[in-house]
């Protein structure tokens, strides 16, 4: 049997719950945890939310 498939590594936004294709995600790490979004909006409402988390800045569109 061929084994050539991709693994295709789905991530899921942490707001919306969307699944994201892995290298489209925003990826935020806290201290323990991996947050993903699918897209600004998302991060911006979950930095609204957690305003201790401080996370870095996202990269510029
Ligand atoms: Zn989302």
């Amino acid at each position: 049997m061929s084994t050539t498939q991709t693994q295709t590594s789905v991530l899921r936004c942490s707001i919306c719950h969307k699944e994201i294709p892995h290298n489209k995600a925003l990826t935020v790490e806290s201290k323990e945890y991996a947050y993903h979004f699918c897209g600004q909006g998302c991060f911006v409402e979950w930095e609204q939310k957690n305003p201790d988390s401080n996370p870095p800045p996202p990269p510029e569109q």
